[in-house]
């Protein structure tokens, strides 16, 4: 993993892709058509409680757009929004290793049509792979940069039982350990700030397990009401409240300096339509959120990383 320069308080995945590839890198986030076991019936029908896949996908939800147009979008939109010269390709929508190798290939080999590609991730359930997916996304680390995207929430069963997640944190582990049997896959976690009936001991707790893993990248943002989902039912029942901005700061500041140090934060917050969008509300301003909590870890002279522990 490259190094952050120290005057940076935390790890950020841009920082990370220009020492990598030396010029502005885009991810493109698509959906590639695939469903998901926790809400086809093969483990539950309801999904997870915040889950309304939309909500969470929304750039790269376009209805009857094949992946090819997709692609072709996304990189016409980081050229002129960003300047950027390269582009990763992210299969986000649902569970993107939900189907037979043979499928999968078909789908990421759509890749190898774009000069300007020079990596793949691969947004799934650590219980959706196995040592034959494993093998067909490692083919593709000769060429590409490869990340494997695990959601995991929360290092707690209990937590991961009421979300109803639909699987275990030893499946996480068992997920890990395959995938570093594949050296150059790198690994990105994300995790969930605000679940219902988190302390924040718990929330540190998942931090300083990420820590001792190294895992390679995390995505960190808050829980977030969308509407129609079990979590809106929840809400209106008084039974869920979501993170106040300043108790998600707060948590933010300090699961960050549990982290290894080394950890690229691929992201520190979320983007939901307004449309589509029930609480915290505060998550709308987006470059507000990033500066306070820029600005937060300079007041504070803190940093990821200042409790990492190795053991
Ligand atoms: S694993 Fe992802 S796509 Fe599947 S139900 Fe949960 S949030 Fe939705």
């Amino acid at each position: 993993m490259l190094q952050k320069t120290k005057q940076e308080r935390y790890y950020k995945f841009s920082k990370y892709l220009k020492l990598r590839f030396g010029q502005r890198v885009h991810k493109v986030s698509v959906d590639a058509g695939f469903s998901c076991p926790n809400r086809d019936g093969e483990i539950s029908k309801t999904g997870c409680i915040y889950c309304d896949n939309l909500g969470f996908s929304f750039n790269s939800r376009v209805p009857s757009c094949p992946l090819q147009l997709q692609i072709e979008k996304g990189i016409d939109y980081g050229r002129k929004r960003f300047k950027a010269g390269k582009f990763i390709v992210y299969f986000q929508a649902y569970t993107n290793t939900y189907a037979k190798p043979d499928v999968l290939k078909e789908k990421y080999d759509i890749i190898k049509k774009f000069k300007d590609i020079v990596g793949i991730a691969i947004g799934t359930r650590p219980d959706c792979i196995d040592e034959e997916i494993l093998a067909l996304i490692n083919s593709y680390t000769a060429e590409y940069e490869v990340w494997m995207e695990y959601g995991l929430q929360s290092i707690h069963p209990q937590t991961l039982e009421f979300i109803n997640r639909g699987h275990t944190f030893e499946q996480f582990l068992e997920a890990i350990k395959a995938t570093r049997e594949k050296k150059d896959i790198k690994i990105c976690v994300h995790i969930i700030l605000g679940l219902p009936g988190e302390t924040k001991q718990m929330v540190l707790e998942t931090a300083k397990t990420l820590a001792l893993l190294k895992v390679d990248g995390v995505k960190i943002h808050p829980l977030h009401i969308i509407k129609g989902t079990k979590l809106e039912e929840m809400f209106k029942q008084g039974l869920y409240k979501p993170l106040k901005f300043e108790e998600y700061l707060d948590l933010t500041i300090e699961f960050l300096e549990y982290l290894w140090p080394e950890t690229v934060i691929q992201r520190i917050t979320a983007d939901c339509p307004r449309e589509f969008l029930v609480e915290p509300l505060w998550m709308l301003e987006k470059n507000k959120v990033l500066e306070k909590i820029e600005n937060t870890l300079g007041q504070r002279n803190t940093f990821q990383g200042k409790h990492y522990r190795n053991k």
